[in-house]
């Protein structure tokens, strides 16, 4: 049997260190940026949406109430993240509970389909656990693929690593900041942000404005029509600012989507 030692020190576990800690340094260095311009999954959704946009189909929005509790569903599979592989130390689980949210994760069958790999669209019947989670994948990509056709950044709504990034946040050195002081509520920055978020209009306290759902994509800094109201810095150094100047030249940008698009 393996001793600790080796098996901490082995290629695995180095390898494993490794991806651990660049993604908490990315997660320190560039907050929730991730997200918003990094994240294959969350591309794939934009192409989605360009998809969708292409053949004219409006795109949905919750209401308040059902993004409200839809929000939480993050935690949960958060929780799952966490507590599975220690279900499977503790022996209460099956070994394939280890790594249960890769096995649930669109993106474990989408990706390998740039490559022409189609080896991951098939349900795994070698254990009752391997059954169960290949089938919720399954039903999780249809749903990712469905639900961002027609709902901008769907999946993000879900998404664990979303929950697990904004632990982070408070310690990153990329922020999204607000003077409520200066903002008039004109609500341009929520009619911009694919997330929903409304206190990113409504809040006139908080001067760190980012929140659990933000994916990041400062659309609603290029979008506010009021100097230095909305603004990102790093390190309290700021990198990009609301101006009335550059606001219009900023709305005849593609990426700047109203909401009836
Ligand atoms: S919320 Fe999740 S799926 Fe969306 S961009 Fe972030 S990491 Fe990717
Ligand atoms: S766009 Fe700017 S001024 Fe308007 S609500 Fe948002 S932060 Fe306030
Ligand atoms: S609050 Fe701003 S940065 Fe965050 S998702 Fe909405 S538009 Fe993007």
């Amino acid at each position: 049997m393996a001793r600790p030692l080796d098996v901490l020190l082995s290629a695995a576990s180095i390898s494993v260190a490794i991806g651990f800690v660049t993604f908490l340094l990315w997660f320190i260095v560039f907050n929730k940026a991730w997200c918003g311009y990094a994240c294959p999954l969350g591309t794939m959704q934009d192409w989605l949406t360009g998809l969708r946009k292409r053949v004219g189909i409006s795109y949905s929005t919750y209401t308040q109430p059902q993004f409200n509790k839809l929000k939480k569903i993050k935690y949960i599979l958060l929780a799952l993240v966490i507590l599975a592989p220690i279900g499977v130390g503790l022996g209460l689980l099956g070994g394939e509970w280890r790594t249960a949210f890769c096995e649930i994760c669109p993106g474990r069958m989408i990706t390998p389909l740039f490559v022409g790999d189609t080896s991951q669209w098939s349900l795994d019947f070698s254990t009752k656990s391997a059954a169960v989670l290949t089938t919720i994948g399954l039903i999780f990509t249809g749903l990712f693929i469905v639900g961002s056709f027609i709902k901008k950044r769907f999946f993000c709504f879900f998404c664990p690593m979303s929950a697990m990034h904004y632990i982070f946040s408070d310690v990153a050195l990329l922020k999204l900041r607000k003077d409520g002081d200066k903002c008039t509520k004109c609500g341009d920055c929520y009619n911009v942000c694919d997330m929903q978020i409304k206190d990113i209009a409504d809040d006139v306290q908080s001067t760190n404005i980012l929140r659990d759902d933000c994916i990041f994509c400062m659309k609603c800094v290029a979008a506010c029509p009021e100097d230095d109201v909305l603004y990102v810095d790093f390190i309290n150094y700021p990198i990009f600012k609301s101006t009335k100047g550059g606001f219009t030249k900023r709305m005849q940008m593609d990426s700047l989507e109203k909401k009836d698009d």
